[in-house]
């Protein structure tokens, strides 16, 4: 079928909107009519070419939300009209992995997202003159139908709206199962988190639900601040000036933390995070930095014990984290509408990667179909 989506055909030149040929599903595999789709800082890196080389010509997106239109053989957990959330780990279950429980990790599923494929190492999408199509992180959502995995359709079993459900699959799992699996926060614990984006307000959401003492905001933008603030951060440092960073987050957690989350990629937060942390604290990198990105630590600091943890897609079973975490939604715990700066058509996906690539807003959400997506009206 013949549908519109936006294509990536080179890096450094602006994403566009066109007609691309989708084949329908194969065995375990779903067509879903998109809804709605975030606009993530990943789509910004592999727009720009940052996550290594031979990813385009690509359709984008990789969180989203729709409704099941057809299944393929094999498939079961979900039926047309189903509303789902996209996973971009579409977890095998049989890879060494998987069996370890660590189904983030999944082999296959990383190995075919990095491909641009589908778990069969094929495309389902292609050029009107027949130029194959990678798939965005096997989601390629930012489109008005996509082809994924069986298990990348996450069934939605509570009854939220879709443009906020579009969050789910990489902004919430990321920094709910960033505090709550890599980290393992504790009730009273302080924590900081450095970048207060789309991810990085999840993290601070998360770590006021898992009961912090003290979660500390770090960002440039005062509105980001803000923002973080009304979701749980009992204080925000303004790092616009560097002068003092580290001392003033430490004023402002009351000491030294417990726990320092990265949620920008930089070489520097990185080493921000570190320089914060109490002796025997840990910092976990959620931040996505481009290939290439090296980050150096005063070795002798490891007599403190403190550590660096790597964090991808939250440590967890994602389809597991989402269907838990749509219950929160659902019982207005974890507000979602609050974290979207702007919400926009599918012919908005360029400027959607500028705003982010200047710093700007939280969340845009793509919108496909309005009606679909649930937006109300008092939404412009
Ligand atoms: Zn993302
Ligand atoms: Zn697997």
């Amino acid at each position: 079928m013949r549908i519109r989506a936006a294509v990536l055909h080179q890096p450094g030149t602006p994403v566009t909107v066109e007609e691309v040929e989708l084949d329908g599903p194969k065995a375990d595999e779903v067509l879903v009519r998109v809804a709605a789709a975030g606009v993530c800082h990943s789509d910004v890196h592999l727009a720009d070419g940052a996550l290594g080389p031979n990813r385009w010509p690509m359709v984008l997106g990789h969180e989203g939300a729709g409704v099941v239109e057809a299944v393929g053989e094999r498939v079961t957990h979900v039926a047309p009209g189903d509303r789902v959330a996209f996973s971009f780990v579409p977890s095998c279950g049989a890879c060494r992995a998987c069996r370890a429980g660590r189904r983030n990790l999944c082999e296959p599923a990383g190995r075919n997202a990095f491909a641009g494929r589908l778990m069969d190492g094929t495309s389902r999408l292609r050029m009107p003159d027949g130029t194959v199509l990678q798939h965005g992180l096997m989601t390629a959502c930012f489109a008005e139908r996509t082809v994924v995995a069986a298990a990348g359709a996450v069934p939605l079993d509570a009854d939220i709206p879709l443009w906020q459900a579009a969050l789910l699959g990489c902004g919430v799992v990321t920094g709910a199962g960033a505090v709550r699996n890599t980290a393992g926060v504790r009730l009273g614990d302080t924590v900081v988190v450095i970048g207060c984006g789309g991810v990085g307000l999840q993290v601070v959401a998360a770590a006021a639900l898992a009961g912090a003492g003290r979660v500390v905001a770090v960002d440039r933008d005062h509105a980001k601040l803000e923002m973080a603030s009304a979701r749980g951060a009992t204080a925000g440092v303004d790092a616009s000036d560097g002068e003092d960073l580290v001392k003033r987050i430490r004023a402002a957690a009351g000491g030294a933390p417990d726990w320092a989350f990265e949620v920008i990629g930089r070489a520097d937060t990185m080493r921000l995070a570190w320089d914060v942390l109490r002796p025997g604290g840990t910092a976990i990198v959620v931040g996505l930095a481009p290939a290439g990105v090296e980050v150096s630590l005063p070795a002798i600091e490891f007599l403190s014990e403190k550590s660096i943890k790597g964090c991808y897609y939250g440590s967890t079973d994602v389809a597991d984290e989402l269907s838990r975490l749509v219950r929160l939604v659902a019982a207005g715990r974890l507000p979602l509408a609050d974290v979207i700066s702007r919400v926009s058509d599918l012919d908005g996906a360029e400027d959607a990667l500028e705003r982010l690539r200047r710093g700007e807003g939280a969340r845009t959400v793509l919108v496909m179909d309005r009606e679909l997506a649930q937006v109300p009206d008092s939404v412009p």
